[in-house]
């Protein structure tokens, strides 16, 4: 559901930020962009600055591919070649400000498997678990592949999920996936908020 603007959520323990694949290549001028992908990163240190405030873990996941990824269209698979591990591509955008003891969780690291959910194949569930995660909050790029998955992932796992609405854009590689997304995370349990909500 969208969260009604006059309800406010409180931080608390148990909370975590969940910052998905804010990398060079899936911004305007990377080698798989997402539209305004760029927009995300001012909404996102908004939420990073509150979730420090509180102390509150923050967790980034990253595409960080091998050359001879199977997502590849070389390979076969449905995309340009991107994030590759160590390039500039992969890097995190440079001005999104992650705390140095941001975890961070690599997917997809292995040439026959892609990962769109940062819980596949990843320490992530285990990076929750240690904190006592209960509510994840969800922002990054891009919301119709690695936001739509992870939320899912999440909701899976028994998580609360709250989608940064504020904070997210699609590809909408087909017109109204972005949308298509949406609904279905909605449909799944998770609730869309904006900074709003928190501040
Ligand atoms: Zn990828």
């Amino acid at each position: 559901m969208n969260v009604p603007r006059s309800q406010t959520i409180d931080l608390q323990d148990g909370d975590a930020l969940i910052i998905v694949d804010v990398q060079n290549d899936f911004l305007p001028g990377g080698a798989l962009a997402v539209r305004n992908g760029d927009e995300v990163v001012p909404a996102l240190n908004t939420y990073i600055d509150l979730f420090l405030t509180e102390g509150l873990p923050i967790i980034a996941t990253r595409d960080w591919h091998p050359a001879n990824h199977c997502s590849f269209q070389a390979q076969g698979g449905p995309w340009p070649p991107h994030c590759i591990a160590d390039t500039h591509g992969a890097r995190f955008a440079a001005g999104l400000r992650l705390p140095p003891d941001t975890a961070v969780i690599s997917k997809a690291v292995a040439p026959d498997k892609d990962a769109y959910s940062g819980f596949a194949g990843t320490e992530l569930e285990a990076v929750l678990r240690s904190h006592g995660v209960r509510r994840v909050f969800v922002g990054g790029l891009a919301t119709d592949y690695c936001v739509l998955n992870t939320v899912r992932d999440a909701l899976e796992n028994r998580y609360q999920v709250y989608v940064l609405g504020d904070a997210i854009r699609a590809v909408n590689v087909h017109p109204g996936d972005g949308d298509k997304a949406m609904q279905d995370m909605i449909v799944k349990g998770a609730m869309i908020i904006t900074i709003e909500h928190l501040a």
